[in-house]
């Protein structure tokens, strides 16, 4: 029986001759339909073999054939849709872009840019003089450099200033962020050697003084961006360790992560530090992402003392983790909001997600709960509930924003049946699973109907 089905099989040469693929063997290469009608023959072999199919419908061949044709055609980057209620979300792409961004990007892709023309005198100018002097601006820094993200700012800052040299750090904050950067294991990369010092819930002055060698090159501070302490602890504050430093001439590196170029007291959120403050307190250079409380696109932007800037755009690595023109264009259009303060928290995607009110979170979370009960029908139980968002992306660990969540059940799907049907959707919904039930959180979700498409794919 699975021998005579094999042999009914056409061969390679027979089905791409078939008009059913005139369209796709216009559209594409003849090598790319060999391919998918090679995959698909192999799949319906193993289909046959394990009894799956029980004869051979030329339709049913041809139309596995032109699914493999579109799985290698179509784009496997797609809109998603975040209602997990974290707004920078690293797995989603974390900050959403302003659309003065979008527009700078559409600019720069689609076109020639003045990226390291001096246009004043046409000579050959520093690509990241497009957003030094707004940089400078926003935190007082008296210089800037610009890389591929924060961990690559870290990484060059430290290779620069203390390569085969000693990096003095606490033991409380030996980080590790998650998606593999973990700092000890940076600090030895960027060709450093790792002095530890202190403990993991205590470290003071002293442990800092007795570190100092001649081999000491510089002090370093990581922000604790996704984890609190507490108990009995000590931390040896900034100030101090700039003092110490000043004292054995050794440079103070701060790597802040999601360094806050505003006070978000402003906006009733809690404090986090911020990059403007950090320098003042005389930190030599502060690192951070340009994609997180920032709410630009991905890079990492080393602020500091002009004398280390040009140290490190001087480090051959420089050209290895430089900007493009795309993010030093988004990256533009996302500081010049902060010239405005007034329309920052409107303009900003993730600032308006922060500062979204549970009125308005609420009021789509009812909405979409109407449409959703229609679309399902009696077997499902759909609520809405109070819930919690984190900002994520390292900004604020600990702290939760107040939201309001739409929560599913069914009488016997389980929660990641369903957590699984949304994320097959068109566009996909992301949610979370909470004590048996899927969550949407609607802070992260811009329209009631963005969910709902989901939800059809499920009858
Ligand atoms: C997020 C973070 C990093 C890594 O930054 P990327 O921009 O993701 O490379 C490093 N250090 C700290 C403290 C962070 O919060």
């Amino acid at each position: 029986m699975e021998n005579t089905l094999l042999r009914q099989l056409p061969s390679v040469d027979e089905l791409i001759k078939s008009p059913a693929f005139n369209e796709a063997v216009a559209a594409y290469s003849r090598a790319l339909i060999v391919d998918a009608v090679r995959e698909a023959l192999a799949e319906f072999r193993l289909l046959i073999v394990s009894g799956k199919v029980t004869d051979v419908k030329s339709s049913v061949v041809h139309a596995l054939v032109l699914e493999k044709i579109h799985e290698i055609t179509s784009s496997s980057i797609v809109r998603a849709i975040n209602a997990t209620g974290t707004i920078l979300h690293t797995n989603l792409g974390r900050a959403v872009l302003c659309d003065d961004a979008v527009e700078a990007l559409t600019i720069a892709a689609s076109g020639h840019v003045n990226l390291e023309i001096d246009l004043a005198t046409g000579e050959r100018g520093l690509r990241d003089g497009l957003v030094e002097g707004l940089i400078k601006r926003l935190t007082g820094a008296e210089a800037c450099a610009v890389v591929n993200n924060n961990a690559a700012a870290v990484f060059i800052t430290l290779n620069t200033l203390a390569e085969s040299r000693d990096v003095v750090i606490s033991r409380g904050e030996l980080i590790e962020i998650g998606g593999s950067f973990r700092l000890p294991e940076i600090i030895k990369k960027s060709g450093c050697v790792m002095r530890e010092v202190g403990t993991t819930n205590r470290t003071h002055p002293d442990d800092y003084e007795k570190a100092v060698t001649k081999d000491t090159a510089v002090f370093f501070k990581a922000h604790r961006s996704n984890f609190i302490v507490s108990g009995f602890t000590s931390e040896v504050g900034l100030a101090v360790l700039v003092s110490i430093g000043k004292r054995h001439g050794v440079p103070v590196v701060e790597d802040l992560g999601s360094g806050a170029l505003i006070d978000l007291t402003k906006y009733g959120l809690p404090k986090e530090p911020i990059v403007g403050e950090r320098l003042s307190t005389g930190a030599d250079v502060v690192t951070f992402s340009g994609d997180k409380l920032l709410g630009g696109p991905q890079c990492g932007i080393i602020a500091g003392s002009q004398a280390i800037i040009d140290r490190i755009n001087k480090n051959p690595l420089k050209r290895v983790l430089r900007a493009d023109k795309l993010t030093l264009s988004a990256l533009s259009a996302t500081l010049r909001l902060y010239l405005n303060e007034e329309t920052l928290s409107q303009n900003l995607p993730a600032l308006r997600a922060m500062t979204r009110s549970v009125e308005e979170i609420g009021a789509i979370a009812e909405k979409a709960s109407v449409l959703l009960r229609q679309a399902f029908g009696a077997d499902y139980k759909v609520d809405v509930k109070d819930g919690e968002s984190v900002i994520g992306g390292g900004a604020l660990p600990g702290y939760t924003l107040r939201t309001k969540v739409v929560l599913i059940t069914h009488k016997t799907f389980s929660a990641e049946k369903i957590f699984k049907a949304f994320l097959g959707a068109s566009p996909p919904v992301l949610g979370r699973i909470k004590d048996n039930a899927f969550v949407l959180d609607m802070r992260t979700v811009q329209r009631a109907e963005d969910v709902v498409i989901g939800a059809v794919k499920l009858l």
